[in-house]
């Protein structure tokens, strides 16, 4: 079985069609970015994935079981989003701390975990700022250490790098890509950007109109005409 499995997934809103047929198989620990100009469906499909919303029709399996209609919770596949949306009012510690709690992780732990976490982004010392005290950079890095933070074996991303600037996205390209080889999980990556997409991905996916049109290695898909 694949890590995810998307069968025939269709989703409409009243009588438009936002995505139809979309089959993807993502293996473990694989980097994989969804490609498409606007409108085309690409957070349509991860806010599937996310739980966020349901699919109109096919099934979401993972490691061959049906999870579409499993929560946000229990689907495991944290989501960082392109406004990050953070907590402005809690600290560093407060926001990273939030899926802890909502798993039911007690004291002692969660405050291992959490600096743990900090510490594996280059965040130590900033445990007690306020969001607002924080760069685009270290912003970024909470929200990635927010979702890590629970462990989950998938990471979903929408256009997480967008609100940078060149300089800063391209060297958080590079901490993503290495983040992802030393965890091992499964990175979900939406993106409109042909070269974020191929610094990071092991498999692109494009798609177009609601339905993926290719879907191969960055090579592959850089090579066909
Ligand atoms: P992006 O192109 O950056 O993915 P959009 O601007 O398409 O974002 O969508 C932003 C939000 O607006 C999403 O939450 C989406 O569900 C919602 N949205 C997009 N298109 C429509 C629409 N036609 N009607 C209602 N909500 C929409
Ligand atoms: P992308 O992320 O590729 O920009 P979306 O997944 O946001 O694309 O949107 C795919 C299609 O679904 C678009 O035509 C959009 O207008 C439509 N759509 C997305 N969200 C909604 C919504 N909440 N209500 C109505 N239409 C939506």
């Amino acid at each position: 079985h694949a890590h995810i499995s998307l069968r025939n997934i269709r989703k409409t809103y009243g009588d438009a069609v936002a995505v139809e047929n979309l089959n993807l198989d993502i293996e473990e620990g694989k980097f994989v970015a969804i490609m498409g100009p606007s409108g085309c469906g690409k957070s349509t499909m991860l806010r599937m994935l996310a739980g966020l919303e349901d699919v109109s029709g096919g099934d979401i399996l993972r490691e061959g079981q049906w999870i579409n209609e499993l929560s946000i919770w229990e689907r495991d596949m944290p989501m960082v989003w392109q406004s990050l949306a953070l907590f402005p009012f809690l600290t560093v510690r407060k926001n990273v701390e939030f899926g802890l709690r909502m798993k039911g992780v007690g004291k002692a732990e969660r405050k291992t975990r959490v600096l743990d976490w900090l510490q594996k982004l280059g965040l130590e010392g900033y445990a007690d700022r306020g969001i607002d005290q924080l760069s685009g950079g270290q912003r970024q890095r909470v929200a990635l250490a927010r979702c890590l933070v629970t462990e989950p074996s998938v990471l979903l991303l929408d256009e997480p790098l967008s609100a940078l600037d060149a300089h800063l996205s391209v060297q958080m390209q590079g901490e993503l890509k290495r983040l992802q080889r030393e965890l091992g999980i499964t990175f979900v990556y939406v993106t409109h950007s042909h070269s974020e997409a191929f610094s990071m991905a092991d498999t692109v996916v494009i798609m177009n109109q609601g339905r993926i049109e290719q879907a191969g290695s960055p090579e592959d898909i850089y090579l066909r005409p």
